[in-house]
């Protein structure tokens, strides 16, 4: 997908969680990241479109900025599901190097980025009238990484 289509859904998606307006924001930054792993070294599609980058970057994310954690996860998280809608998809359970997707949508076909555009409104207006979705466990896992972390002196 494009990299404002992943921005726009991270930020749909923590508008709907009830992400402050500035989590918002981290949230779309954080949801273009995995897109900067050829610029690392990685392959494309690879380690930072897998469930276990998301796993690892919510905990070091938890034990140094915990007001962060959610936004990270969110925005990995949008970003790995819009690229399962590629031909290629992506791999998931690095580091099995198998590519997994749903759908065949080229990164910049306008039906692809039309789906997620899509759900981006839907997930808005839901919020609006008054959906949501708790991740008040999150949140809480979140700071309870964050206080074992600092008990071994991490600030
Ligand atoms: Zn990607």
């Amino acid at each position: 997908m494009l990299r404002k289509t992943h921005a726009l859904f991270a930020a749909a998606v923590a508008f709907f969680i009830g992400l402050t307006p500035s989590q918002i924001i981290a949230s779309s930054f954080f949801g273009i990241i995995s897109d900067m792993d050829r610029a690392f070294g990685f392959r494309h599609r690879g380690f930072t479109h897998s469930l276990l980058f998301a796993l690892l970057s919510f905990l070091i994310s938890s034990a140094l900025f915990p007001n962060l954690a959610i936004p990270v996860l969110v925005g990995i998280t949008t970003h790995v599901f819009a690229d399962m809608l590629n031909p290629k998809g992506v791999e998931l359970f690095y580091p099995s190097k198998k590519n997994y997707r749903i759908a065949k949508f080229r990164f910049n076909s306008k039906a692809g980025n039309g789906i997620i555009i899509a759900m981006s409104a839907a997930l808005v207006i839901l919020k609006l009238k008054g959906y949501s979705f708790n991740v008040e466990f999150l949140k809480n896992l979140a700071y309870a990484i964050h206080k074992y972390a600092q008990s071994f002196g991490l600030k």
